[in-house]
């Protein structure tokens, strides 16, 4: 028996010295070699195919640091690149080197931003994030917020905090059961319209759907409002759905208590109208939660914080993904909600953990995952905050704007291209253009043509475009990143076009 752990064999600063450079080197030469003009996106057109050559296996014995800087080094050989600057599929792309920075830093630290007491430093930072972030979006000095772990899981947090919060909270103690239970004693509610009901755009994101799984409500407790013709969720459909599922009290959708609006939808980047939505939430008193999760960032923009988010401060909660659209690394996302004592409304006494109990007077909870429904958190709010840092909330604001001013002339030059076909656009146009070549060789249109472009690009490797589904067949979409020169977008589409009239 040895006398030490083995994971304890060697002082961690010797050992730290000895392979964290070699791992730098490793990812500098591979982040260069991915900025190459020439660079590939994906070094396989099929990695299902070549998976068995990967030799990812973990064995009985252990390997020395020259094996495991082998095993690093096909990891990063096998992935795709974000430093092309031509992986455009997803609505993220290369981080800043300063987020990543962050994630170094938090590794070293190792803290679970938990309680305060783990983590003072990372807890003011997380609170700072969430003071400026509130702050923006007009939320109040009661707001209050917190990381989480995606998009998804803000969204989710919004529908249980919203749950804990209406019906004088019989959902905390009691569950659905309870909530309906309410529904029908004191609303006088009766068999499915006494069920607790979502409503959302058809555009929105899976996750409000998921959100309602999770919560306890099931999907059919979802009602999917129509959009307009540039992706909006139509404001009279929604009126129209709010007035007659709380005017019959047996209405077979439910009863609504909750309404997602979107800034930024996932395929068209359509902000609804916070503001007419927000009226007919305080009139029919249902939580409103904005999904910003993609276009949330827009808020650092004077410009586009006043075109995109009038009404946001009237939200009850707000998504937003720094990981996104802000370009710091995986995970990074927040939940802001207006009144933060419904946040704590989670809160379990934990003797063993909990300590700090809070006073009557004071509403800001200092061990964050109270308002969490988890324990162990990463402070994932450093990242965030050390790109804010850098850049201010002016050169973040501009990063938007710049985007925006990009999209707009891909729209012009794509407008005017006798071989494309520009899809729905959200109007106002924000970062992301659907369009597809009106015939491909072939004779090839329609679906069939954007499904043959893709096959193309991926083929080729050089860049990585997604498509999505429209009322009119699929499209490519173009995600227009701020980060990604404006080069890039007009030499695909002379590609898109080479490949049209092939
Ligand atoms: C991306 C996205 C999400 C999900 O965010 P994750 O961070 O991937 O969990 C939710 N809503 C919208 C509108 C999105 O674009």
């Amino acid at each position: 028996m040895q006398d030490a752990s083995p994971l304890h064999e060697e002082v961690s600063s010797a050992e730290y010295a000895r392979v964290v450079p070699e791992v730098c080197n490793m990812i500098q030469e591979w982040m260069r070699a991915g900025e190459h003009a020439e660079a590939l996106v994906t070094p396989y057109s099929n990695a299902s195919d070549s998976r068995a050559e990967w030799h990812l296996e973990l064995n009985e014995e252990g390997v020395d640091d020259k094996e495991l800087l082998r095993s690093m080094q096909t990891i990063l050989q096998h992935s795709v690149n974000p430093w092309t600057d031509r992986f455009l599929a997803k609505l993220y792309t290369a981080p800043t080197v300063t987020s990543m920075c962050g994630d170094m830093l938090l590794s070293a630290m190792n803290a679970s931003v938990h309680v305060f007491s783990a983590s003072p430093a990372l807890s003011l930072v997380e609170e700072e994030c969430v003071r400026k972030l509130c702050d923006l979006y007009g939320f109040g000095t009661r707001a209050d917020g917190v990381s989480m772990p995606g998009g998804a899981a803000s969204n989710t947090l919004a529908v249980q905090t919203a749950l804990s919060c209406a019906f004088h909270g019989v959902y905390r103690s009691e569950g659905i059961a309870g909530q309906i239970r309410v529904l029908m004693q004191e609303y006088n509610r009766v068999g499915t319209g006494a069920r607790p009901t979502i409503l959302t755009g058809v555009d929105s994101h899976f996750s409000i759907d998921r959100a309602a799984l999770a919560s306890g409500l099931g999907r059919n407790a979802v009602v999917h409002v129509e959009s307009d013709a540039h992706g909006r969720m139509r404001v009279d459909a929604l009126e129209q759905l709010l007035k007659e599922m709380t005017s019959d009290p047996a209405h077979p959708l439910g009863m609504p208590f909750f309404v997602n609006a979107t800034s930024g939808t996932t395929v068209l980047g359509a902000f609804d109208n916070l503001r007419a939505i927000a009226k007919l939430c305080k009139e029919y008193r249902c939580w409103l939660h904005v999904d910003a999760s993609w276009g949330g960032p827009a808020i650092f923009s004077e410009k586009l914080r006043k075109e995109l988010f009038d009404g946001a401060e009237l939200a009850n909660s707000l998504t937003m993904n720094p990981h996104k659209l802000l370009n710091v690394t995986h995970q990074c996302s927040f939940l802001l909600v207006k009144d933060g004592r419904c946040l704590s409304e989670h809160a379990i006494r934990a003797g063993y953990l909990f300590h700090e109990t809070q006073s009557e007077s004071e509403h800001r909870v200092t061990d964050r995952a109270t308002m969490t429904l988890g324990c162990g958190r990463r402070g994932e709010a450093l990242k965030l905050f050390l790109t804010w840092r850098k850049y201010g909330t002016k050169q973040l604001g501009n990063h938007l704007d710049h985007g925006v001013k990009v999209a707009q002339q891909l729209l012009a030059d794509l407008r005017t291209n006798p071989h494309m076909e520009v899809g729905p656009v959200a109007d106002p146009l924000f970062l992301q253009i659907c369009f597809r070549p009106r015939r491909m060789p072939g004779n090839l249109t329609g679906s069939d043509a954007t499904h043959a472009v893709c096959a193309r690009l991926q083929r080729d490797r050089r860049y990585a475009v997604d498509f999505a589904p429209s009322s009119n067949g699929d499209y490519l979409r173009l995600v227009v990143h701020p980060r990604t020169p404006s080069s890039i977008y007009f030499a695909l589409i002379k590609q898109i076009t080479a490949y049209a009239t092939d």
